[in-house]
């Protein structure tokens, strides 16, 4: 029954990360655009022009906004917007223009359903108490995970208005299991000093380097990733994790990419790909490690 509920879960929360990232990022250009005719000699076609991009602007809103095709920018009827199946019947394009949609789309949507399910049969906590609050702040912070991805993954940034809430659920989290459900304060205490160590290496990376190798997002988010593993070992294991992964998807990108330089991989998805490890299989990776330094 779980597994059922989690599975349509999944599936919406993937669909409305999939909107979540496209208008994110759509507002942040039109913003932009706007800024520019805004500083324009104002004459009435530039007046005519702010008046329609503040209108797309309103459209592209999370809370109001509705759904619309990305090319065409026809509105979707609720049949346009059943996650995967939509996708599915109308051969991957669109009903009005016929324009292909992206793979993308059904494959979030999959793989969020599949993250929550994981999450839930691999919990490492007992469910009950703070085994299930600790859980269902986790399973949202799966779905933002998903959407830092895609945003990183197209636009190679992670954006702020997701990370600071995610950061402040994070520690939200780590004093209500202090003080609700009386955790020891010497587990809050690691998870702070875990959360220095992830946003402090990727600082001073970031510092030294100019923002070259890690950006600021990556700051950030070692923040909130430290205080989500939890201990000092773990941040440690997170960078080293999330290092290794990045490699796999460098490699593959170094093949494509062969006469570009400046050869870009984002590395906020491999820090999430790593947390989700550490925090569903942390003791056994612990294990392992400390099996291959101390052996
Ligand atoms: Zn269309």
């Amino acid at each position: 029954m779980i597994i059922a509920v989690l599975i349509v879960l999944g599936l919406c929360f993937g669909s409305f990360v999939n909107a979540l990232a496209w208008r994110l990022h759509e507002k942040e250009e039109l913003t932009d655009k706007l800024e520019t005719l805004k500083a324009k000699k104002q004459t009435k076609a530039v007046a005519a022009e702010i008046n329609n991009v503040s209108t797309q602007i309103k459209d592209r809103s999370i809370s109001t906004g509705r759904s619309m095709c990305t090319d065409c920018n026809h509105s979707l009827a609720w049949y346009d917007l059943v996650p995967v199946i939509s996708w599915v019947s109308v051969g991957g394009k669109c009903r009005y223009c016929s324009n292909p949609i992206s793979w993308q789309y059904p494959l979030v949507e999959i793989l969020t359903a599949v993250l929550l399910i994981m999450s839930y049969l691999y919990w490492p906590q007992a469910l009950h108490g703070q085994g299930v609050f600790d859980l269902i702040v986790w399973l949202v912070v799966v779905v933002a995970f998903m959407a830092l991805s895609i945003y990183d993954f197209r636009w190679m940034i992670l954006p702020n208005v997701i990370v600071y809430p995610l950061i402040g659920l994070t520690l939200f989290q780590r004093l209500a299991d202090t003080l609700l459900f009386k955790d020891s304060a010497k587990h809050l205490l690691a998870s702070l000093v875990a959360a220095l160590i992830g946003g402090g290496i990727f600082y001073v990376l970031y510092q030294l380097s100019g923002g070259n190798w890690i950006g600021g997002g990556d700051v950030k988010i070692g923040f909130a990733l430290g205080l989500l593993v939890g201990a000092p070992l773990q941040a440690l294991l997170l960078l080293m994790l999330a290092s290794i992964i990045g490699l796999f998807f460098a490699l593959p990108a170094a093949f494509k990419h062969v006469f570009k330089r400046n050869l870009q991989v984002p590395f906020g998805p491999c820090l999430m790909i790593a947390c989700l490890l550490l925090v569903l299989f942390g003791t056994n990776i612990v294990h392992w490690y400390l099996n291959l330094v101390l052996s």
